[in-house]
């Protein structure tokens, strides 16, 4: 039998972070992994769907903004299959990096599924490894809802796996993905349906944000269905599916996206063989140090089900790497304040508390809210005018900044730095004795009154 002084099982974001950084510190460390080394993140995740999202933004330059901009553009061809190749091709260079990275840091990637025997023994593909340290970063999947018909739609891989653009889609869900997804195919020309089944989509984010990504997904065309849930669905001769919601209302699609949410990847650990204990919805549970309730067996990354971002996972993978293999007996992941993009069109931007989670922490005398409303520079000077919105939620008498949301071009790339400042501590007044950077939507949150 091999023995290693750690395992992590799953390369995914957290996996590979934490095989790294062990590794670096001179533990003999094995990465197991079932499918593509980079797990949800690099393969069916976060870069595919920026790649997309990217093509998304060629195809809105070509189509709605560039003829103001005076340019008369024929467009002779859009290549779904193209883009998929260079997607492709990239996620490839990728997979070559994280091989020598995994390689110069001599550990040992094993491939196939690991199930627990014991404690301290994985087993893959009949054979037996030990470890006196072990990592589940097993990450989770989609979630189909149980009404008939419903293999008949695909999720995220699926639509990752696309070898050409549906021409009629329908995405059901109100988180991320939907969004996201949703605003991708409708800027590359596909009739795009949403169905919520609520009054809103993204409903935990700041009401602005919802409310805004709302308005601005139905003036862009998107077919949103609110306060719908599908009933079943029916594949016709041709292919195409029927669709039954619970009004009665039928929709004709050529592909239907379920994106209702993601579950834990345990059932195949034979976790019973361990103790580690899981949640009522499977997610395996954890105290602040990423301890399981198995000694020597840590969780981190989506399977934990807290904060599912590629950053949290590899945060997280590498400070118990640090804990165990470098001596710091204290670190441990702060998961308060940690900002995240939603890739909708247009984009969102968040960090902190939403105003009524303020108010309801501090008292509604104690929150001060500060929003800007305007048409992003880009668009204005075109007849595409796209709202932007702002909003800053301060507390107690210094103003302290406790939440900064944004809808609009660019947010993606403004959150960054005006996280830093939050984690900080920064006050209202700090952000308005920062001079503002002239013309950008940026500015408007240091020059908000
Ligand atoms: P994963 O990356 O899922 O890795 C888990 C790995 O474990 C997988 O490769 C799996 O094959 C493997 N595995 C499972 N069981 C076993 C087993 N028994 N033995 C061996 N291997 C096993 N996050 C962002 O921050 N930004 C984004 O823009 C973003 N976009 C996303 C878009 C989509 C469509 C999706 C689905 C997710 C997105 N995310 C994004 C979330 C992000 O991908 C996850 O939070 C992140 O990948 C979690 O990392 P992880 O290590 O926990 O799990
Ligand atoms: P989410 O949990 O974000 O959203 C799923 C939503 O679907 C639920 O909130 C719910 O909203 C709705 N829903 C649930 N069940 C049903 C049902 N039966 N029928 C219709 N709607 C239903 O899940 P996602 O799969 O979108 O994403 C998973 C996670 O991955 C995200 O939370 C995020 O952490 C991560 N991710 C991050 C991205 C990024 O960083 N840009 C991009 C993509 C994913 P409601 O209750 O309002 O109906």
């Amino acid at each position: 039998m091999k023995k290693f002084d750690y395992i992590c099982i799953g390369a995914g974001s957290g996996g590979i972070a934490s095989a790294n950084r062990a590794a670096r510190h001179g533990a003999k460390v094995a990465l197991i992994e079932g499918k593509a080394v980079g797990g949800t993140c690099v393969n069916v995740g976060c870069v595919p769907k920026k790649a997309m999202w990217f093509g998304a933004q060629v195809a809105e330059a070509i189509h709605k903004y560039s003829p103001d901009y005076g340019f008369d553009v024929a467009v002779n061809d859009f290549s779904w299959k193209k883009l998929v190749e260079s997607r492709e091709a990239y996620i490839g260079r990728i997979h070559q990096s994280y091989d020598r990275m995994l390689g110069n840091n001599g550990v040992e990637l094993i491939k196939g599924y690991a199930r627990f025997v014991d404690t301290n023994t994985v087993e893959v593909a009949g054979e037996h490894y030990q470890a006196d340290h072990i990592l589940i970063a097993t990450g989770g999947q989609a979630v189909f809802p149980d009404v008939p018909g419903a293999e008949y739609g695909i999720d995220s891989d699926g639509f990752f796996a696309l070898t050409e653009m549906p021409k009629r889609t329908l995405v059901v869900g109100a988180g991320y993905i939907a969004v996201e997804l949703a605003g991708v195919l409708k800027a590359f020309g596909s009739e795009t349906h949403l169905a919520i089944r609520k009054d809103k989509p993204l409903r935990s984010f700041d009401p602005m944000l919802s409310e805004t990504l709302l308005e601005l997904m139905k003036q862009e065309g998107l077919e949103v269905h609110t306060q719908t849930q599908v009933e079943k669905v029916d594949k016709n001769a041709d292919g195409s599916l029927a669709v039954t919601f619970n009004d009665g209302q039928n929709l004709e699609v050529d592909c239907l996206i379920w994106a209702i949410g993601r579950k834990p990847n345990t059932d195949n650990l034979n976790l019973d063989a361990t103790g580690v204990k899981r949640d009522d919805k499977g997610r395996i549970q954890v105290d602040e140090y990423q301890n399981t309730s198995a000694e020597n067996i840590y969780a981190v990354g989506d399977i934990i089900g807290q904060a599912e971002l590629t950053p949290v996972a590899i945060k997280a993978g590498r400070l118990l790497s640090e804990r165990l293999f470098n001596g710091q007996s204290h670190a441990k992941m702060d998961y308060s304040l940690i900002p995240t993009v939603v890739f909708s069109h247009p984009v969102i931007g968040t960090v902190g508390l939403t105003e009524p989670e303020a108010i309801e922490h501090y008292g509604k005398d104690n929150v001060k809210v500060y929003t800007s409303n305007f048409a992003a520079m880009y668009t204005a000077v075109t007849r595409h005018r796209q709202a932007t919105r702002m909003k800053l939620v301060c507390v107690g008498p210094e103003e302290k900044v406790v939440g900064l949301h944004g809808i609009g071009m660019g947010m993606d790339e403004i959150l960054q730095g005006f996280a830093v400042a939050i984690k900080m501590g920064a006050t209202k007044a700090q952000f308005d004795s920062t001079v503002a950077i002239h013309p950008t939507s940026a500015e408007e949150f240091v020059t908000m009154n």
